[in-house]
């Protein structure tokens, strides 16, 4: 009986998934990290690698990187991913002001992607149309089959509940309480689909993809509209006893100050979030300012958006001062929107994280720009995608019968 469990065909099946597994989990990864990874011999590894190699369900990448922290000297090692030829992830954001849609290929390498401003509050149902309006037209463009689409992922700008991947409630992204976004995606598009919050999931890709990759410790912070953070512990996000750890916008740095659409008063959204700053400086540059006006100015050296982003960043960092004593993060990533401000909102957290951190912590803390941009969340979404699809059903897709199998699982991270 070669099924029977402990059979030897049945340990080099549950290794295979294994290596499998651990690719997919990084995206991209070398021998020598798997065998880290999985505990496995070098041996076992190489010899099912080859097998994988040999199935094309892994590629051999000379032409990706290793993180520059890995090899110590020598020849650095060569990449491995998931066939990128063999299908395809979806990927989605819904931010409070937009939405991102992008197709990439089974090594997360983007094909193509969109982009469409829109008030995503209170118009769910436009929102989810347009979303699917628009990965229909990048698959057409790309003559991919929605069939082989393998996997959905999906972020969105309110926490997300552990156990029913529903919005949670009351959520900050005004009309979403409670819907459930994976079965209002599985129903019209038919796909397996992953749900996370949009700073968790910038998180992992900064970490896969950007600035975080190689670091295991580190707290994300999206800027933009809203803000948010993703708070990445030894390689894993920390979700929190229901999933919804890391709502930095919503830590408190200013007791009198306005109050929140959280309902509290004085949140660091409320002090450091888009509609702030574009408030605090509309009274010099006029009531229709922007944001992107905003961050225009303070890029060409505007002293009164310099201040304004300064002072964002010294709240940022002040909200940030806790975490970084309790945890010890090695970097603090900036990203979203707000975060393209760049040196005048990252000198204002280094400012505050310098008075209110003690010196051994803080002078172990780096302040660096995400890598990814405003492109972050949805290329988490992908991640997403690609981490949660089973590896066994990457093993046997060659059919490509992913379509009308949606499990609408509404995995969360
Ligand atoms: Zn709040």
């Amino acid at each position: 009986m070669g099924n029977a469990p402990g059979s030897l065909e049945s340990l080099r099946r549950t290794n295979r998934l294994r290596v499998l597994q651990t690719v997919q989990s990084r995206g991209a990864a070398s021998r020598a990290d798997i065998v880290r990874l999985t505990g496995l011999s070098r041996t076992t590894v190489s010899s099912l690698v080859a097998e994988l190699v040999s199935e094309s369900l892994l590629v051999e990448r000379p032409d990706q990187q290793p993180p520059p922290a890995s090899p110590n000297g020598g020849r650095p090692a060569t990449l491995l991913t998931l066939d990128p030829g063999a299908g395809g992830f979806l990927g989605m954001h819904f931010g409070h002001d937009g939405l991102r849609v992008a197709v990439a290929d089974l090594s997360c390498t983007v094909l193509d992607e969109e982009q469409r401003t829109m008030d995503v509050e209170e118009h769910v149902g436009d929102a989810f149309g347009h979303a699917c309006e628009m990965a229909a037209r990048l698959l057409g463009r790309l003559d991919l089959a929605v069939s082989r689409v393998v996997g959905l992922g999906v972020a969105v700008s309110a926490p997300v509940r552990h156990d029913s991947g529903a919005i949670a409630s009351p959520s900050p992204l005004k009309g979403w309480d409670d819907v459930n976004v994976a079965e209002e995606l599985d129903r019209r598009l038919g796909l397996p689909v992953y749900v996370g919050n949009d700073a968790n999931l910038g998180a992992v890709a900064e970490w896969m993809f950007g600035a975080g990759r190689g670091v295991d410790d580190f707290v994300y912070v999206m800027l933009s509209d809203g803000i948010g953070s993703g708070i990445m512990l030894n390689g894993r996000l920390h979700l929190g006893a229901t999933g919804t750890a890391g709502e930095l916008g919503h830590v408190v740095v200013s007791p009198y100050g306005f109050v929140c659409r959280c309902g509290n008063r004085g949140c660091l959204e409320t002090v450091a979030g888009g509609r702030a700053l574009t408030a605090a400086l509309s009274q010099v540059t006029g009531p229709n300012t922007t944001l992107d006006d905003v961050l225009r100015l303070a890029r060409a050296g505007d002293p009164g958006a310099r201040r304004a982003v300064q002072d964002a960043g010294r709240a940022v960092g002040r909200a940030l001062s806790g975490l970084c004593t309790m945890l010890n993060p090695r970097l603090i990533i900036v990203g979203g929107r707000t975060g393209a401000a760049g040196e005048p909102l990252l000198d204002g957290i280094r400012a505050s994280l310098a008075r209110e951190v003690s010196p051994p912590v803080n002078g172990s803390v780096g302040i660096v720009p995400g890598s990814l941009g405003e492109r972050a969340e949805v290329l988490g979404a992908i991640a997403l995608a690609h981490r949660m699809t089973p590896a066994a059903a990457l093993t046997g897709r060659a059919g490509g019968s992913a379509a009308g199998t949606g499990t609408a699982g509404g995995r969360v991270i």
